[in-house]
């Protein structure tokens, strides 16, 4: 049998959506809250450390911290390309600089591509879920985007934040 399991996670982080039309121009923070959802089987080996486990919960957890939120909490991310990162990038030093416009949309897509790559073969990466606010979020499903589950690990993009 197939189950999912989730684990939430959360992060302090500011960004800026250069040449956006709105209030999003400015610097300014989110408390983000991800949510990653893996899929496997439960482990039937009796003698396995893992019994009756999709994924240790504290094996997520680790990967999830050393490649995403270890990096982006209390960061500023933002667009390479942008003035702004040109203007900072010497001032402050933890600042993630990304090759996209750093919404939502778009970070969710690079933790999906760099959590494909880090996750055990035994189970495959379903969804994220994004939230930047309470009530603004953004979600990659494997459905949507991986031809079938072995393809997910191939998935070009950045490996790193
Ligand atoms: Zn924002």
């Amino acid at each position: 049998m197939t189950v999912r399991i989730t684990k939430e996670f959360s992060f302090e982080m500011a960004h800026q959506l250069e040449g956006c039309n709105g209030q999003c121009s400015n610097i300014h923070g989110h408390s983000y809250r991800l949510f990653v959802t893996v899929s496997g089987t439960p482990v039937d080996d009796a003698n396995s450390p893992k019994y009756g486990m999709v994924m240790d919960f504290t094996d997520l957890k680790k990967i999830v911290s050393e490649h995403i939120v270890s990096k982006l909490d209390h960061a500023l991310m933002l667009r390479r390309e942008g003035e702004v990162s040109k203007a900072l990038s010497s001032v402050y030093t933890k600042i993630v600089c990304v090759s996209y416009q750093p919404t939502c949309e778009n970070m969710v897509i690079h933790m999906a591509k760099i959590l494909c790559r880090k996750l055990h073969p035994s189970v495959t990466l379903h969804s994220l879920k994004l939230h930047e606010t309470a009530t603004s979020f953004a979600e990659w499903y494997a459905e949507d985007n991986c031809a079938n589950e072995d393809s997910c690990a191939n998935v070009e993009g950045e490996a790193e934040f």
